[in-house]
């Protein structure tokens, strides 16, 4: 699970990392009391800051550093008007519903840091890099050497020592560096506490020197966290953090009916029964040159409305041409499927080719029902096998340029 911006900013600051004050602001008329409130105590800079579970926000004109309450307010106004496209959002871009309007700093320097769980090593690790704000992947592929790794112990996590020798190695001095040392160390606390996947600021920032803090202070200016959903049980205010407008819909639907489902970018929209037989016709799929529109197991117990949701579902899916039921009966029932897709027929309707391979458990009952409906199902012919189907439906939706 992963949550927004500004609910990392809170939970960084509980653990006493140095974090910006801000607010966060759903329409532009929340943006303007949250400026007006930032501008009268004292802040001559203000940054508004879509709130979506992607990064590349800077880069997208989501994250705007502005110097007046006016600004914040026309800020506001084209980040909730308008759709953000980043390299980590989706081709069709993603809706904003909040922002974060919060205090901005001067920066001096953007480091990089997060824990996270390094499955090769399974172990918890730390990365740092004095190369931060920008993506972390190209510094790690281009310059290999500018990021710190330290593998930390299960139980200790990152001990002082090894803190201060990345504060040392990022290349910060004097108080700057026992700061950073700390929220290294905060940071890897929180990733135990927390049983999070990863704890990621980008950037951690060094302020420019002033008469306060002739060494610059460090300060988390963005942060995004993840969780292991297997212990969410044990963290039920982290569990109150999740935002399901976030999440996709149709997999959200999905998953109220008991499906798992996963959205994929082509066409051929499939429904099978189990993981393992649907990554396999996703496989074949593929090897016929066509594209798979998603992933699709409607598990051994689904009930015929569950998988009349699942048809619902595929269907509703703008880029769907195609659709490939597989169905290899063991638990489920190859007629339930069969009365789903004569239900879906005439509640849904199938204007898109649809291909459909049964075997397994009551097929026979299942091909004379598929039979009995076939004047009324058009589009839908019969497949003999899984690569006979994989074909057909190829062969029917073309294969993609
Ligand atoms: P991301 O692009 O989604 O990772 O969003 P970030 O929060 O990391 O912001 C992107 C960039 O905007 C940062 O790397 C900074 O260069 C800049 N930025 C963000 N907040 C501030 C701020 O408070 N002050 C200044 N001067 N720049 C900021
Ligand atoms: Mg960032």
């Amino acid at each position: 699970m992963k949550i927004h911006e500004y609910q990392a900013r809170q939970l960084l600051s509980d653990a006493g990392i140095p974090v910006p004050k801000g607010r966060m602001v759903q329409t532009p008329d929340e943006a303007l009391a949250a400026a007006r409130e930032l501008f009268t105590s004292g802040s001559t800079q203000a940054v508004v800051k879509a709130q979506v579970h992607a990064g590349g926000r800077g880069k997208a004109g989501f994250v705007k550093v502005v110097r007046s309450i006016d600004d914040v307010v026309a800020a506001a106004r084209f980040m909730l008007g308008n759709r953000m496209h980043s390299p980590q959002t989706p081709a069709e871009g993603l809706e904003v519903k909040r922002l974060l309007v919060a205090d901005a700093v001067d920066i001096a320097h953007e480091y990089y840091a997060a824990v996270l769980v390094d499955r090769e090593r399974r172990t918890n690790t730390l990365i740092a890099s004095a190369e931060g704000g920008v993506e972390i992947e190209r510094v790690a592929e281009e310059r290999p050497d500018a990021i710190v790794r330290v593998p930390l112990d299960p139980l200790a996590g990152l001990l002082p020592f090894q803190a201060r020798r990345v504060a040392m190695a990022l290349g910060f001095h004097g108080k700057a560096a026992s700061q950073a040392a700390t929220v290294l160390t905060r940071l890897s606390s929180l990733q135990q506490k927390l049983d999070a996947s990863l704890v990621e600021v980008n950037p951690l920032v060094l302020t420019p020197p002033s008469s306060a803090h002739p060494d610059g202070q460090v300060i988390a200016i963005d942060a995004k966290f993840a969780f292991d959903d297997n212990a969410l049980f044990r963290h039920p205010e982290i569990e109150a953090l999740h935002d399901p407008a976030e999440e996709n819909v149709a997999e959200l639907r999905a998953q109220s009916f008991g499906l798992s489902y996963v959205a994929l970018d082509g066409n051929i929209g499939c429904l099978v029964n189990g993981a393992g037989l649907a990554m396999s016709t996703m496989d074949i799929i593929k090897l016929h040159g066509g594209e798979p529109a998603n992933f699709l197991d409607v598990g051994g117990s689904a009930s015929e409305e569950a998988v009349t949701e699942a048809f619902r579902i595929i269907l509703s899916d703008g880029r769907v041409k195609g659709v490939l039921v597989n169905i290899f009966g063991g638990i489920m029932q190859c007629d339930r499927i069969a009365r789903a897709i004569v239900g879906a027929a005439s509640t849904i309707g199938f204007d898109v080719p649809l291909v459909v391979r049964l075997e397994g458990t009551n097929v026979q009952e299942a091909r004379a029902i598929l039979e009995e409906a076939r004047s009324r199902i058009p589009s839908m012919q019969p497949a003999s096998d899984l690569a006979d189907a994989a074909a057909k439906v190829v062969a029917a939706v073309g294969v993609p340029a």
